[in-house]
C-alpha cells in the first residue's frame, strides 16, 4: 500500500490521456498526475485537422485545451519530452533527457506515428508529408500555398483525407493507391466505384492497383514520382497515407505484452499489474466481436481514457462500446459502426448501392459474425445509422439471407 499520495503517470496528451487525466483528478483530489508527451501542446482535435487542412476551419477551433486548463486540475502537462523506457520492476518511467518519473499506476496511452515513404528518391526530397499532428498540418498548409499539382499516396482514411484538402484548396490533384479501391479491408468494388466517382466529381485523378517506385526530384523537391506500371506523376508535393506504427517501442525490455498494440483485458489492465493502455495503442478485448483488436477512432480513445482512469484509480469497470466512427467524404459522409473489416474470415457481409442526392449514390455494407450484426459502414445518408447501432447493440441473430437484406434499406 503507498502511504504517499497516489502518483499516476501517463504517457501521451491525446484524447485517451487527457481524459485519463482529468478523470482521475476527479475521482482523487490528491493524487499526482505527470502527463508527457513530446508535441508542444496541449490536446488538440485531430479530426478538426483535415478541415484546418482544407482552410475551413482556424487553428484556434482546433485546439481543445490550454495550458491554464491542466494548471486549474493540478495536472502537470510536460511538453516536449521523449519517453524512453519503463521500468515495471522499480516502477519508473525514464525520458530521453534523463528525467524519472515514479509512478503507482502508469497509462501508455502513446498513439501511433504515421510509416513515412521509403523509396528510391524520398529520403533526401523536401514537400513529401505525413499527416497525423498539428504540425505536420501546418507544414503542409504552407507548401499547398505554393503549388500547384499534388499526389495522395495510399487507400486509407489519411491519404483520402490529403486528397479532399488539396483538391478543396485547387490543387491539381492525383490519388494513387496500391489496393482495388479505397479502404480495401471494408468496401467492395461497388463501394470503390462509389467513392471514385465522387472524387472524380471534385476534379481528382484516381489511380488503383499501383505503387510509387521512385520520387524523381528536381533541386531538392518533387518533380514527378515514377510508379511500378510506368506512369510518371507531376507532383510539387506528396501527401503519404500508408498508416501508423503503434508507438510501444517503449516497452521494449519490459515484461508488458505487446502484439501489435499493448494487449490489455476488458478492464484495459496489461499483463504486469498497475500498467494500463487506452485509445489507438491498446489492443484490447472487445466484447462484441469477443476477440481482441486496435482501434484507431477518437470516440473509442476517449472512452478508453475514462474507463482506464477509474480502473487506475481502484475501481472495477469494464470496457464495453459499439465504436462509432463519422467523417466527412468529399460532399457526402462516410459512417463507420463497430467492427468493419472483411479480411475477418469469421465475417460475411451483405450490400447495397443505389441512387443519393447531389447527383451522389449511398452505400451501405453490413458485417456479420455468427449470425449476429457487428459492423456497418455507410457512405452518402445515414439514415438508419442509430437503429442499425441499437441492432448491434442487441445482439439479435439474423440467421436469413432476407433477414439481413431488410437491415440494408432500414432507415
Ligand atoms: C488527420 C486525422 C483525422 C482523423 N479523423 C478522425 C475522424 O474523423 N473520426 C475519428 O473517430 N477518428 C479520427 N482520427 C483518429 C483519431 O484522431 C485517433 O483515433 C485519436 O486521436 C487517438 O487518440 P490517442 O489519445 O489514443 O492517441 P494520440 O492522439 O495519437 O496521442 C498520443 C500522443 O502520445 C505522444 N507520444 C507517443 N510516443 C511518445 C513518447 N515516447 N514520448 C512522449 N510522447 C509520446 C504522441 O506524439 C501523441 O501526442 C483521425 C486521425 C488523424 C490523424
Amino acid at each position: 500500500m503507498a502511504t504517499h499520495e497516489k502518483r499516476y503517470v501517463i504517457i501521451g496528451n491525446g484524447v485517451a490521456g487527457t481524459t485519463a487525466a482529468e478523470t482521475l483528478r476527479k475521482n482523487d483530489p490528491n493524487c499526482s498526475i505527470h502527463l508527457l508527451t513530446n508535441e508542444r501542446y496541449p490536446l488538440y482535435n485531430r479530426v478538426s485537422l483535415p478541415r484546418f487542412l482544407q482552410g475551413v476551419l482556424p487553428e484556434q477551433k482546433v485546439m481543445i485545451r490550454d495550458f491554464a486548463w491542466h494548471e486549474q486540475r493540478n495536472i502537470l502537462l510536460i511538453t516536449e519530452v521523449l519517453v524512453s523506457s519503463v521500468n515495471t520492476e522499480e516502477r519508473v518511467v525514464r525520458t530521453e533527457d534523463g528525467r524519472e518519473f515514479p509512478y503507482d499506476a502508469l497509462l501508455v496511452a502513446s498513439g501511433g506515428w504515421a510509416n513515412p515513404l521509403k523509396v528510391p528518391g524520398a529520403s533526401d526530397t523536401k514537400h513529401i508529408y505525413n499527416f497525423v499532428t498539428l504540425d505536420d498540418t501546418k507544414t503542409i498548409v504552407e507548401r499547398m500555398l505554393e503549388s500547384r499539382t499534388a499526389l495522395a499516396y495510399g487507400g486509407s482514411f489519411i491519404a483520402y483525407e490529403l486528397c479532399d484538402g488539396f483538391a478543396m484548396r485547387k490543387l491539381h490533384t492525383t490519388w494513387l493507391m496500391r489496393g482495388p479501391y479505397w479502404l480495401r479491408n471494408s468496401l467492395d468494388t461497388d463501394g470503390g466505384e462509389v467513392v471514385d466517382n465522387i472524387a472524380k466529381k471534385f476534379g481528382v485523378e484516381v489511380i488503383h492497383g499501383d505503387e510509387i517506385d521512385s520520387v524523381v526530384p528536381s533541386n531538392g523537391v518533387p518533380s514527378y514520382v515514377k510508379t511500378i506500371k510506368g506512369r510518371e506523376i507531376q507532383a510539387d508535393m506528396i501527401g503519404v497515407g500508408l498508416g501508423i506504427t503503434l508507438n510501444t517501442q517503449i516497452l521494449e525490455g519490459s515484461p508488458i505484452e505487446v502484439n501489435g498494440g499493448v494487449v490489455v483485458n476488458e478492464y484495459l489492465e496489461t499483463n504486469v499489474p498497475g500498467v494500463y493502455a487506452a485509445g489507438d495503442v491498446a489492443n484490447f478485448y472487445d466484447s462484441t466481436i469477443k476477440r481482441h483488436h486496435t482501434m484507431g477512432t477518437w470516440d473509442n480513445a476517449k472512452s478508453h481514457g475514462q474507463v482506464a482512469a477509474i480502473n487506475m484509480a481502484g475501481g472495477h469497470q469494464a470496457y464495453v462500446d459499439i465504436p462509432t466512427y463519422t467523417s466527412p467524404l468529399f460532399d457526402v459522409n462516410i459512417a463507420v459502426v463497430g467492427s468493419a473489416e472483411s479480411n475477418n474470415p469469421e465475417m460475411e457481409t451483405v450490400a447495397l448501392r443505389e441512387p443519393g442526392e447531389k447527383g451522389n449514390e449511398n452505400y451501405r455494407r453490413l458485417f456479420f459474425q455468427e449470425n449476429k450484426l457487428v459492423g456497418v459502414l455507410m457512405i452518402g445518408s445515414p439514415k438508419g445509422r442509430k437503429k442499425l447501432i441499437d441492432v448491434v447493440k442487441s445482439q439479435q441473430p439474423f440467421a436469413t439471407p432476407a433477414e439481413r437484406e431488410a437491415l440494408l434499406t432500414l432507415k
